[in-house]
């Protein structure tokens, strides 16, 4: 079977179901990073901004009516405390977190921290993970400095959205995919990505978020494996969910078959991964993964920054990440890009095209 850009929707689900070998996938997936890329790693620093939201998505420990958990939006003087450090220590790039939330409050309060940004860290690419917004909103971002956005999509077959989200017209699969499609189209660098091994995904269903994602001509993606929270009304259906090792298994190879089917995107091995497997890191990367997100958000935040179960809360300083993090790349021969924001090739070919050089 060819592993070239043009995998077919039967040959996807084939390596999906382990038709493999994985062995052959993930050294196919190496290679084409390789070719396109290069095998850097770019790190992006994280902070989890606010835990608010107003939405009550199924699986989200995050989700408004999970009263169990103290709710918090980080001061600005905070984020930029953390943001300088990691500007210092070589970040070239940050991506802001937080729920979704449309009041004039928290726009204002991202839109300053993204103009401080922009008025003291040179050649820093910012993202922003922050729910579906309005245009005009987006726009302020945009002209404050951002450049990256990233929206998962979390489920593309539209069903399966539904089964996870409250039926109260807050949670309409049309309004996120219209939303993703508008950043995209205004210019933004675009991030999409799923949930790995929801209860009642099947194997077709993850192969048509792949498509998805080359069909929508994505530039970054996030994408993990679903850990459940007690705290949800998910929870009530682990008994459906496969093995922790099974759901591990699909996302390497997700991540592998995504690099094949776009070479030149940056694609995270993200916290989630990490929380499964203590070597999920170095797994992902060779998988295919490009991009490292050491978490910036100050101590005292990240216990209530809790989208799944057991996220990992790594407690060394950021001196520490960042050598732990170079060691354990260079051991895989990976080289950890600082001082580089890692904007995705994909866009840089993507503008180039759209100007028609
Ligand atoms: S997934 Fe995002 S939008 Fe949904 S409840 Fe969690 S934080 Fe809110």
């Amino acid at each position: 079977m060819n592993l070239s850009s043009n995998l077919s929707r039967e040959s996807i689900i084939h390596f999906l179901e382990g038709g493999g070998p994985d062995s052959r996938l993930f050294e196919a997936a190496r290679a084409a990073l390789q070719e396109s890329a290069g095998s850097g790693v770019f790190l992006r620093g994280i902070v989890e901004l606010s835990n608010n939201c107003r939405k009550n998505c199924l699986y989200c420990g995050l989700r408004k009516d999970n009263r169990n958990f103290s709710r918090y939006t980080i001061p600005a003087g905070e984020v930029v405390t953390v943001l300088k450090s990691g500007y210092a220590k070589g970040l070239r790039s940050f991506l802001l977190q937080s729920g979704e939330l449309l009041g004039a409050s928290h726009i204002d309060h991202i839109e300053k921290i993204l103009r401080w940004v922009s008025g003291n860290l040179e050649g820093v690419s910012m993202v922003l993970s922050t729910g579906e917004l309005p245009a005009k909103v987006l726009e302020r971002f945009k002209k404050a400095g951002a450049h990256r956005y990233l929206l998962r999509i979390e489920a593309s077959t539209p069903e399966l959205y539904k089964r996870f989200h409250p039926d109260d017209g807050l949670h309409e699969y049309g309004d996120r995919l219209r939303s993703l499609q508008m950043i995209r189209a205004s210019g933004w660098q675009t991030g999409t990505g799923v949930l790995i091994g929801l209860p009642g995904q099947t194997s077709e269903n993850l192969a048509d978020d792949l498509l998805f994602m080359k069909e929508m001509d994505i530039d970054m993606c996030g994408m993990g494996p679903y850990l459940e929270h007690e705290q949800t009304p998910l929870w009530n259906r682990r008994g459906e969910l496969s093995q922790l090792e099974e759901r591990e298994v699909l996302t390497l190879r997700m991540i592998s078959l995504l690099r094949i089917l776009l070479p030149t995107i940056n694609i995270a091995a993200t916290t989630a991964l990490q929380t499964l497997d203590p070597e999920g890191l170095e797994k992902g990367l060779m998988a295919g993964a490009n991009v490292v997100m050491p978490n910036l958000t100050p101590m005292k935040y990240r216990k209530d920054y809790n989208l799944y179960q057991g996220k990992v809360h790594v407690e060394d300083t950021l001196d520490e990440v960042l050598k732990i993090l170079g060691n354990r790349c260079g051991v895989i021969g990976r080289n950890v890009e600082l001082e580089n924001p890692g904007d995705p090739i994909h866009f840089t070919n993507r503008m180039k095209a759209q100007a028609g050089d």
